[in-house]
């Protein structure tokens, strides 16, 4: 989705966030009922500080309390998350071990379940349409979620995998943290639990005329999955990043990662970089196993991010094929004869996990890589110590006080 895109599809859909509470949890086909906006923001072509300041610019907190709650919960998971980045370890590890200590039976059970071949039809439709379209409805995400872990009883990191290889939006905080919260590991023992009934009275009649094998969800069948709950860790603090590019009067060149596609848009918009790169890598994809959805999503949102930045900065820019993002820059680095690279600070996850790598490399040439962080982040991501209701009210208090004020980045956009 480009940026042109999402502030279209955000304009068509901000005279229905009134209504979104009502209407949030039903599943219908095109799903007219929610903004579809996530893969937008999994790669910040625009910012949910705008949606933020555009919403409040309309409209008073009560009516639009629960639309606000939901993007904040996005918000919510990615500050929990940089806090503790030994869960994404574990998870990842979780995934590789799941997969060499499955059983040949559950591995046969897995495969089909993923090609929409499990039995239950709502299910299985559910799967053809994440590896179709890579997109979910978040009632749908539930669901299917549940049935993994609680009905078929496979191991809930394979499940998330499956999800972060296909849909558009995946995001290792939302998606890493929602699985855990279904399987009862976020809120510790609270499991999430897949009922007939709820699947009948928010799902379109249409959508569930075939009802094979619904009676294996039926309300008194199902029941949560014994996990065994790993020790509960303190929240590290926050790392420390600037909020400011710093001032270089170097040849610096600015790299763009799908982790934040808008750098027009706050702390890197008036730096005047000699060269602008973005890096797309097949190996890295066939890593994560990553769908081919995935992959031309990510690819476009890097074509489009990387247009804007001519325009915006008039300098050269580039998006180019490198084995490994750390190769990719330090061939850039080489031809653009930079001394220092500036970029958003990447969010727990895969990117985040290679920039140790990606330092030494560009030590080497003499070339230091700079992450900034964006002032809104720094100001709402500590507040994500515990549960989500004591930050959201905090986020409240903020969004209150300063509807398009310092801590939100994003301005009206009419
Ligand atoms: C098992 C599971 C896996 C998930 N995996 C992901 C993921 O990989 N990436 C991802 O972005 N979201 C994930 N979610 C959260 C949620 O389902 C999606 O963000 C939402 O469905 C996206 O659709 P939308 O943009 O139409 O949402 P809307 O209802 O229009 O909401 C607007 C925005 O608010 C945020 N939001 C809404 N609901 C949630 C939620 N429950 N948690 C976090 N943020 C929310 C999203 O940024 C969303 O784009 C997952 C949820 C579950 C239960």
């Amino acid at each position: 989705m480009t940026r042109h895109a999402a502030l279209a599809r955000w304009h068509e859909f901000l005279p229905a966030t009134p209504a979104y509470q009502a209407w949030r949890n039903h599943v219908e086909p095109g799903h007219a009922n929610v903004s579809r906006l996530s893969p937008a923001l999994r790669t910040r072509v625009m910012l949910e500080d705008e949606i933020i300041a555009d919403t409040l610019a309309q409209y008073h907190l009560p009516q639009v309390e629960k639309w606000l709650q939901e993007v904040c919960w996005r918000r919510y998971w990615k500050g929990w998350l940089e806090m503790r980045p030994h869960v994404w370890r574990r998870y990842r590890q979780g995934v590789h071990d799941a997969q060499r200590h499955l059983s040949t039976e559950q591995k046969a059970r897995q495969n089909a379940i993923e090609q929409g071949q499990g039995g239950i039809a709502i299910m299985d439709h559910l799967a053809r349409e994440l590896i179709h379209t890579g997109y979910l409805h978040n009632h749908a995400r539930m669901w299917f979620a549940s049935y993994w872990v609680h009905v078929e009883r496979l191991p809930w990191e394979l499940g998330a995998d499956f999800f972060f290889r296909h849909l558009l939006d995946a995001d290792p905080a939302s998606n890493t943290l929602s699985w855990r919260w279904v399987a009862g590991l976020q809120t510790r023992g609270k499991t999430y639990l897949v009922r007939r009934s709820n699947l009948e009275k928010y799902l379109t009649p249409t959508i569930l005329q075939d009802s094979t094998g619904l009676e294996l969800l039926e309300d008194s069948l199902v029941s949560p999955r014994p996990l065994s709950l790993p020790e509960e860790e303190l929240p590290h603090a926050l790392p420390q990043l600037p909020t400011l590019a710093p001032s270089l009067s170097s040849r610096f060149g600015l790299w763009l990662h799908p982790d934040d596609l808008c750098p027009e848009v706050g702390p890197l918009a008036h730096i005047r970089p000699t060269a602008v790169a973005a890096f797309t890598s097949s190996p890295i994809y066939t890593h994560y196993r990553l769908g081919q959805n995935r992959i031309q999503h990510l690819h476009a949102a890097l074509k489009d991010a990387t247009t804007r930045s001519a325009e915006h900065y008039g300098c050269p820019v580039t998006l180019d094929e490198a084995p490994t993002t750390a190769d990719g820059l330090v061939t850039w680095a080489q031809r653009e004869q930079l001394q220092d690279i500036v970029a958003f600070a990447p969010f727990i996850g895969p990117i985040a996990d290679a920039i140790p790598h990606i330092q030494t490399r560009l030590a080497e040439i003499s070339c230091q890589l700079h992450l900034i962080r964006r002032p809104s982040d720094l100001a709402v991501f500590p507040k994500a110590k515990a549960g989500f209701f004591p930050f959201w009210e905090k986020m409240k208090t903020e969004l209150v006080r300063k509807s398009t004020g310092s801590v939100f980045e994003g301005k009206p956009i009419h």
